[in-house]
């Protein structure tokens, strides 16, 4: 039986990795700090423990695997890596766990091994047009992220890359663009804008005020979390590194966003524009190479992944309505 690890196994993609590698066969071990939130989890093993202490990263890779994922972090939406106050945290906790978790396997003989980067890794000057056509693979450089997330993501591609070179990795590195889906944060200060839009709908009553950070034209895309898997494995099993988009190329701004959650909830809304982190003017995914290489892209409609996220999001404020905890904006 082939074996796999995923680090990060506690959080939003890595959670929903291991039901998926477990639906393959995988005799599957995660590692996290936490046990995932919403579920329980169906990892074989599972083990508790900070990722930036090499001796936990020896103990989680105590054996071979056919395959790890590498999706631990110290990260969250625009709240948490764009306000400046948890930049060393950010840059200093992940930096460690890929120090830690390359040097572990290259002890252990695990050679192939994922690598989570993301599309804030893309300078700035790239992404000022809320209409950006969409960010190929090689604007990376000349670099210039907009947040310290952005750059240790950066630097750690390259230490991936680097350990490929040195010492036989087989790595392969995806730079996910926004992923959103059930089961992930949506009111702890770390959830992204789609969760966050579904939670101030929910709240809302029809007719009601629903908060948009900025004038709200800022644009995105969003992938949901089955096709971010369908190419995240797709891309562990070929034999090319990447980096690579894992994104998806239907750009919304944020204002059609919380249209798009209004008109699934069947609610009328009035946008009310706040200060907020806003983060790049327009960001969206050039899926080129990834339909070149891996001879697959996204092509999910957004509705229909917004939709399935709304219908949780809506579930857990009503569940934290009736304990008297909820969030509503
Ligand atoms: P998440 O925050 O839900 O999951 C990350 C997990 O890492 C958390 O469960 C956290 O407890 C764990 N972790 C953090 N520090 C740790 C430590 N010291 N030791 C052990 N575990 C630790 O995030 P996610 O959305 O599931 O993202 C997974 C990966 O994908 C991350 O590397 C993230 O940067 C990357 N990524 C995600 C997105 C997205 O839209 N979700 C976009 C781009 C890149």
């Amino acid at each position: 039986m082939k074996k796999a690890l995923v680090c990060g196994a506690g959080g939003f993609i890595g959670s929903h990795l291991v039901k998926r590698l477990k639906r393959e066969g995988f005799w599957v071990r995660g590692t996290d700090l936490k046990y995932p939130r919403f579920s329980e989890t169906e990892a074989d093993d599972f083990i508790l423990g900070d990722l930036r202490e090499m001796s936990v990263c020896r103990e989680v890779v105590d054996t071979r695997f056919d395959e790890v994922y590498q999706l631990a972090a110290d990260m969250g939406g625009a709240g948490y890596i764009f306000t400046g106050e948890n930049d060393a945290d950010v840059m200093h906790n992940s930096a460690q766990i890929n120090l830690n978790m390359l040097e572990a396997c290259r002890r252990r003989n695990s050679w192939r091994i994922f690598y989570s980067s993301s599309a804030c890794i893309y300078p700035e000057s790239r992404q000022m047009d809320p209409n950006n056509p969409g960010l190929a693979e090689n604007d990376a450089y000349p670099a210039g992220p907009d947040s310290e997330y952005g750059w240790e993501k950066l630097f750690s591609e390259r230490l991936y890359m680097a350990y490929a070179r040195n010492h036989g990795f087989d790595v392969r590195i995806a730079r996910y663009h926004n992923i959103f889906g059930p089961e992930g944060a949506w009111n702890d200060g770390k959830e992204k804008a789609p969760a966050a839009i579904c939670r101030k709908v929910a709240a809302a009553d029809n007719g009601g005020e629903v908060e948009v950070w900025g004038d709200g034209n800022q644009t995105r895309s969003f992938l949901y979390i089955d096709e971010c898997l369908e190419g995240t494995t797709r891309l562990m099993r070929q034999g090319w590194q990447g980096p690579v988009n894992i994104g998806s190329d239907e750009m919304v701004s944020i204002n059609g966003l919380a249209d798009m959650a209004a008109s699934i909830a069947g609610k009328t809304v009035v946008k009310r524009h706040i200060p907020g982190p806003l983060g790049v003017r327009g960001r969206n995914s050039d899926n080129t190479l990834i339909s070149e290489k891996l001879d697959w892209r996204p092509s999910q409609p957004l509705r229909d992944g917004l939709a399935k996220t709304y219908a949780w999001i809506a579930q857990q404020v009503q569940i934290a309505r009736q304990r008297g905890t909820a969030k509503a904006a």
